[in-house]
């Protein structure tokens, strides 16, 4: 794809620290030289091989396995030499500074899988499924991941590009031979095809939009005046103690966050200082971040006590805090304490607004909370079909349809052949940026090749 990398790149592939086994991975031309200089041989590829490990000096550094993939058959395509040594940070360091004095580089992050990428070993979803892959933080997250990896979601990409590239052949075709005796465009191959296409992207999308939230979450703020039990909901979400839960109005002076996982969907809750004028300075920095924390969220717990009267604190009570005039998410009051006021946890919608009747401290109700917050954003828990999905994948698969129905909206509006055939190619090109593949342009060769004109 571009030039071949001249330099070789040195790292630790394991965790910094101690441990059994660590491991210094290095990948470029140099592997060759740096084997015979540590391991006083080369080494036959892909055999395990048990040999001391050596500085320049001939002084040994450690005793532990040595692997060498011959490029292109290893992970970046290059020469890739592995040492697996005893894990100790010491022996790692001693280890990666003779590397170091052999010509190699400190690699940079990432840069192992840039290299896969630029020499064709994986594309670009695939190298974003590796980070995502080590970061899952659920075991639904690391399944999306590990499909992407695999190329599950960049095939089904690639096939929708090739239905896109192909009816472009179709549509183009239609445009530069005018003069035939069919009308391409009149007849309903064309629309059916469009029909195939615009469903499968809708499905891409979908399932686009699940992997995304296994990676992204949801980001929940519990707001509410002192004492209406924030902190209380808090911790029963979360099942932990984090939260000061007193009964001194005031007590949770900054932002808390928390995270939890309602089926894989990690929710990232932040309980929030208790919105009112603040009698001091701390108290005044918590209500600024507060109220920073509100404006960002994709949905807002209003939480008032249902014991001592409250009924709702509007939308503009919450307004007073914020200082700019952006919109608020969606509010879901929760009518907290049903304990004290003998009522059934429940759910309703009351003014299109959903209101929960719970209790925090006798974990009444939290159930009904955790399921109202999955639906709110879509999620469906599956265990199958679903890519792990970046923004930028949703936001390039959002624009993708957007061509594809606007270039569809042409042609049945106005027969506007050109304008559709634009359109595709602006579909085609939102896909291939997902796996960052960025093909030939060259149309025609592709209509005479594959395409009968009839003569
Ligand atoms: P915050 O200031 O909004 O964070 O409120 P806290 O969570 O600190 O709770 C204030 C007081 O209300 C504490 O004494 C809690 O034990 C109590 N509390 C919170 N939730 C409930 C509930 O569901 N039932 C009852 N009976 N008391 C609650």
């Amino acid at each position: 794809m571009t030039e071949p990398h001249q330099s070789t790149i040195v790292a630790l592939a394991t965790p910094p620290g101690k441990g059994g086994v660590s491991i210094v991975r290095v990948s470029g031309p140099l592997c060759h030289d740096i084997a015979q200089k540590l391991l006083g041989q080369s080494i036959k590829p892909r055999y395990a091989h048990y040999l001391p490990f050596r500085d320049l000096t001939g002084q040994q550094l450690d005793q532990g396995i040595a692997l060498f993939f011959d490029g292109p058959n290893s992970f970046t395509g290059e020469d890739v030499l592995e040492f697996q040594g005893h894990g100790g940070p010491v022996v790692m360091d001693l280890l990666i500074e003779t590397i170091l004095s052999c010509g190699a580089q400190l690699a940079k992050p990432g840069e192992f899988s840039e290299r896969a990428f630029f020499n064709d070993k994986l594309d670009l979803a695939q190298a974003e499924a590796i980070a995502d892959l080590i970061d899952s933080g659920s075991r639904q997250a690391a399944k999306s991941a590990l499909r992407s990896l695999t190329g599950e979601f960049s095939q089904q990409i690639n096939q929708l590009v090739e239905k896109v590239i192909y009816l472009r052949m179709y549509v183009e075709a239609a445009i530069d031979f005018p003069d035939e005796e069919i009308d391409f465009l009149a007849d309903d191959k064309v629309t059916l095809q469009l029909d195939e296409i615009v469903k499968e992207l809708k499905q891409l999308l979908s399932s686009a939009h699940q992997g995304s939230l296994l990676r992204e979450g949801m980001k929940v703020v519990i707001a509410g005046k002192p004492n209406a039990g924030k902190s209380s909901l808090l911790n029963a979400l979360s099942g932990k103690e984090s939260a000061i839960v007193t009964d001194i109005a005031g007590t949770t002076r900054d932002v808390l966050s928390e995270q939890i996982n309602i089926d894989g969907l990690p929710l990232h809750i932040i309980d929030t200082a208790g919105l009112r004028q603040a009698r001091d300075k701390v108290e005044q920095i918590g209500i600024e971040r507060a109220s920073k924390e509100i404006e960002q969220a994709d949905r807002i717990l209003l939480v008032v006590d249902s014991s001592d009267g409250e009924v709702h604190l509007a939308q503009q009570e919450i307004r007073q805090f914020i200082d700019s005039e952006v919109e608020l998410p969606p509010v879901t009051l929760i009518r907290n304490k049903c304990d004290v006021t003998n009522e059934v946890a429940g759910i309703a919608t009351e003014n299109s607004e959903t209101v929960i009747t719970l209790s925090a401290k006798k974990r009444l109700g939290l159930a009904l909370l955790k399921s109202h917050l999955k639906q709110s954003v879509g999620f469906e828990a599956s265990e199958s079909g679903t890519f792990m999905a970046r923004r930028r994948h949703i936001d390039a698969l959002t624009r993708a349809s957007h061509h594809l129905q606007t270039g569809y909206a042409q042609l049945v509006e106005m027969a506007a052949g050109e304008i559709l055939a634009e359109e595709l190619k602006l579909t085609q090109n939102c896909l291939n940026e997902i796996t960052g593949e960025f093909s030939s342009d060259d149309l025609l060769g592709k209509i005479f090749s594959s395409f009968c004109i009839g003569k």
